[in-house]
């Protein structure tokens, strides 16, 4: 935080990104005045992914919510104020907010069988690590699609990348009205069940 000032000085765009979870949900305000305090330029925060022993982020669905209201209340505040900080609403289920709150609608033309926005896995990103080993996702666990040095990306992307794309089969969100602009984060579903399909679990929507 405190080198803040000396990135922006030598013009390089400050980024700050916060893991949130049930340990530190409580903090993240007090993050955010921080963070404008300092000066960055960007702040965004993201779900803490479960990949190893635990399998629970530890926060409740309407928690989250909560959490999502407040957050959206202290960016507008800062934003009528001139807040030079751009507040960037990564998580999806910033999506669901939005349309009960009315600042996101389905209102447009949209064709059937269409994906618009949400969870990149699948439509418009790949992860390459430092090994050249290929993965769906860097936060989804298991999802090691190939290696740059061995396969040929582009068919890396249309065939084995074509399991991540399965949109029928995703639990709750296949009879869910935002499944082309949301699916939630299906890295931390993966990571409480194992099941990229399954339900995400701070989403607070009843699907029937
Ligand atoms: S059910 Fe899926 S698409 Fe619908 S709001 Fe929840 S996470 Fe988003
Ligand atoms: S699984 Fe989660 S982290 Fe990965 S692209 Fe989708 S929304 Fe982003």
């Amino acid at each position: 935080m405190e080198k803040i000032g000396c990135i922006n000085r030598a013009g390089i765009r400050s980024v700050v990104m916060t893991t949130v979870s049930g340990k530190n949900i409580d903090e993240v305000p007090g993050i955010i005045d921080a963070v404008v305090a300092a000066g960055a330029n960007v702040f965004a925060f993201a779900r803490y992914c479960p990949t190893s022993g635990e399998k629970d982020t530890g926060i409740a669905p309407l928690r989250y919510r909560q959490l999502l209201a407040d957050c959206d209340k202290k960016f507008k505040e800062y934003e009528a104020a001139g807040c030079t900080t751009y507040f960037n609403k990564k998580d999806h289920l910033w999506t669901l907010y939005e349309y009960e709150t009315g600042a996101f609608t389905l209102d447009g033309v949209y064709e059937d069988g269409m994906i618009y926005g949400g969870c990149n896995c699948g439509n418009c990103h790949l992860t390459i690590l430092p090994t050249g080993d290929v993965y769906a996702c860097r936060r989804v666990q298991n999802s090691r699609v190939g290696n740059v040095f061995e396969d040929r990306l582009a068919d890396v992307w249309v065939c084995q990348m074509e399991q991540y794309r399965d949109y029928a089969r995703f639990a709750k969100c296949s009879k869910c009205e935002l499944l082309a602009f949301c699916r939630g984060c299906p890295a931390v579903a993966s990571g409480k069940s194992g099941d990229f399909y399954a339900a995400d679990p701070q989403c607070w929507k009843e699907v029937i």
